[in-house]
C-alpha cells in the first residue's frame, strides 16, 4: 500500500539533515517515552501509543535508510510528548555526547562513556543498586 508523503523529520521532531547520532538519540528517547507497556492499565492510551510508536519507527527507518529527503510541509503537530528538540535531552551531561541509551529510572541521556556496559542506569542509579 502506498503511503502518503509524510515528513519523517517532523515526526521525530528534529531538524531535517540532523546527524545520524542525533536521529538515533531522539528515536530512543521517543521509544522510551511512548512505549505501550507503560500504559497497560489504560487500553485507549495504550492503543494511541502503539500508533505513535509505529509512526516514530517508520520515520526512524526512513531516515536511517536514506529515504527521507526533502520534507514536505507542514510537519504533523503532536503537543505531547513531541516538543521542539532540546539537545540537553539528547546528549549526556558529563560529556555532551549523543545518548546511546537512557537511564531506566530517571531517563537521563547516557553516552557510551557514561554507561560503558549499556546497563540502562545512570551512575547515580547504578550506585544505588537499581542495576
Ligand atoms: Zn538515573
Ligand atoms: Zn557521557
Amino acid at each position: 500500500m502506498n503511503r502518503p508523503a509524510r515528513d519523517a523529520w517532523g515526526i521525530l521532531g528534529i531538524p531535517a539533515g540532523s546527524p545520524v547520532e542525533m536521529v538515533r538519540a531522539q528515536y530512543l528517547r521517543l521509544v522510551r517515552l511512548n512505549h505501550p507497556d507503560q500504559f497497560a492499565s489504560n487500553p485507549a492510551e495504550q492503543a494511541r501509543h502503539e500508533e505513535i510508536m509505529k509512526e516514530v519507527t517508520w520515520a526512524y527507518q526512513e531516515i536511517v535508510q536514506g529515504r527521507a529527503k526533502a520534507p514536505p510541509p507542514p510537519p504533523p503537530r503532536y503537543d505531547r510528548p513531541f516538543r521542539p528538540v532540546d539537545y540537553r535531552e539528547l546528549q549526556c551531561r558529563a560529556h555532551q555526547r549523543w545518548a546511546v541509551i537512557y537511564c531506566t529510572v530517571c531517563g537521563a541521556p547516557l553516552c557510551s562513556r557514561c554507561d560503558e556496559s549499556l546497563s540502562g542506569y545512570c551512575p547515580v542509579h547504578r550506585r544505588r543498586g537499581w542495576g
